[in-house]
């Protein structure tokens, strides 16, 4: 792997994706199935209107090679015309429609290949004055299927090369004159390049802007220092844990962990230490804690980090607090003025609740909030736990602790 591709420290996903760029028109498979999905939600009245306009396109075509031209329009350029192409493209609008629109995309991968086959069908079997004007609508459909029907850039190619292919078999044929086929195929590979750059530019453009905006959510939401979930997106998060928790009647438990004698590190080995400490504490203590997809991890504010841990008892939470002390006491971080211990030590708070109907998660927080002051107490480098039946007597030791506050 080149240095430039390499994830470089506390890089995203998505920055590294801006970084190293996306020449190829695909991402990670993680963001491209999110692309993916976000990008066809927002192309459904794109795509829809574009399949009207097809669809009036085909229509005014058939009246003016009647009118206008006098041509026999009737035989192979009909029976394409409303036998394929109307039917298709009827068939996709429908598709476009409520719930349906998730079968339009596998629909219209299979219908653009026929679209095109098709119309170089109406073109080769086309007779008299109505000749030259049909072959123009190869043209036409290049455009058609780089930008009106919502395909990918890829997609797009295939199904014009596959297009191409047919007019060339077709014009090899003999169904042409082979100076007209030779002409018309290079106007149809010019077409193809005009079309294809712009294509490719729309796309890379969607993905950029795409990259951009998941690049601005996470700084939104996640802190800069130890590329944790920041207070506000906590707030958020432990919100919806928690609701879920209600509805799930599920257990709760939340995580809460203090540096020990970090203003004390902060003076004797700087600020810039102190930084990179927290956010060495903080890796620890994502690995530790966040292991599972539905655990949250964030900063809670100063060196306090908090962990939320979705249907983890009060076993699951002691567990994941003495895998934060190891983790933390593996990195051995030297600190000569800590009292507890000659290198960086946490204090882990426990607490482990089952949501009543109507209680706030606010009351979680400040119990794991209590439990972290019982370890401060006890001597820190260790966890406490409290659990509802603990209540009354965190309750005590709060009131203890407003009162030393107080005074
Ligand atoms: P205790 O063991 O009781 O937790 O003692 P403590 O010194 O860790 O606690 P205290 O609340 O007195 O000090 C917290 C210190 O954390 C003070 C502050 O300068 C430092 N701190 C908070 N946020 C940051 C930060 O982002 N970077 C650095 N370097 N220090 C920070
Ligand atoms: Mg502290
Ligand atoms: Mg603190």
């Amino acid at each position: 792997m080149s240095t430039a591709t390499q994830p470089q420290e506390g890089e995203s996903l998505v920055a590294r994706t801006l970084r190293t760029g996306f020449p190829w028109l695909r991402f990670p498979a993680e963001l491209e199935t999110e692309f993916v999905a976000e990008y066809r939600l927002s192309r459904r009245r794109l795509v829809r209107s574009g399949l009207c306009i097809a669809l009036a396109t085909i229509f005014g075509l058939a009246i003016l090679d009647r009118t206008l031209i006098g041509a026999d329009a009737h035989g192979v350029p009909d029976a394409v015309r409303f036998g394929v192409h109307i039917p298709l493209v009827l068939i996709a609008i429908v598709l476009t429609s409520g719930r349906l629109y998730r079968w339009y995309w596998p629909f219209v991968h299979l219908f653009a290949p026929f679209y095109g086959l098709a119309t170089v069908l109406l073109a080769v079997k086309a007779e008299g004055a109505l000749t030259t004007f049909i072959y123009a609508r190869l043209i036409i459909a290049v455009f058609f299927f780089y930008f009106m029907l919502g395909l990918s850039f890829k997609a797009a190619v295939r199904t014009n090369l596959l297009t191409l292919a047919g007019f060339l078999v077709a014009a090899a044929a003999g169904s042409m004159p082979p100076q007209f086929g030779l002409y018309l195929a290079f106007l149809l590979i010019c077409a193809n390049l005009y079309a294809g750059a712009g294509c490719y530019a729309l796309e890379h453009a969607n993905r950029a802007a795409f990259l951009d905006r998941r690049l601005l959510r996470e700084v939104a939401t996640h802190d800069g220092l130890t590329g944790l979930l920041n207070r506000a997106a906590l707030e958020g998060e432990i919100h919806r844990i928690w609701q879920q928790a209600i509805r799930d009647r599920d257990v709760v438990t939340v995580v809460m962990i203090d540096i020990d004698h970090f203003k004390a590190y902060n003076d004797r080995y700087g600020h810039q230490a102190g930084d990179r400490c927290l956010r060495d504490v903080a890796r620890a203590i994502r690995h530790a804690a966040g292991t599972r997809p539905r655990d949250c991890v964030a900063r809670y504010g100063g060196e306090e980090m908090i962990a939320v841990l979705p249907g983890a008892d009060r076993e699951g939470g002691e567990q994941v607090a003495r895998a934060i002390l190891d983790a933390v006491a593996g990195l051995a971080i030297p600190h000569e003025r800590s009292l507890t211990q000659p290198h960086v030590t946490v204090s882990v708070g426990v607490a482990s609740l089952r949501p009543g109907r109507d209680s706030s998660h606010d009351l979680i927080v400040r119990i794991a909030d209590r439990a972290l002051y019982l370890a401060k107490e006890q001597g820190r480098n260790r966890h406490a736990v409290l659990e509802e039946a603990d209540l009354g007597e965190a309750t005590v030791v709060l009131a203890a602790r407003e009162l030393r506050t107080a005074g």
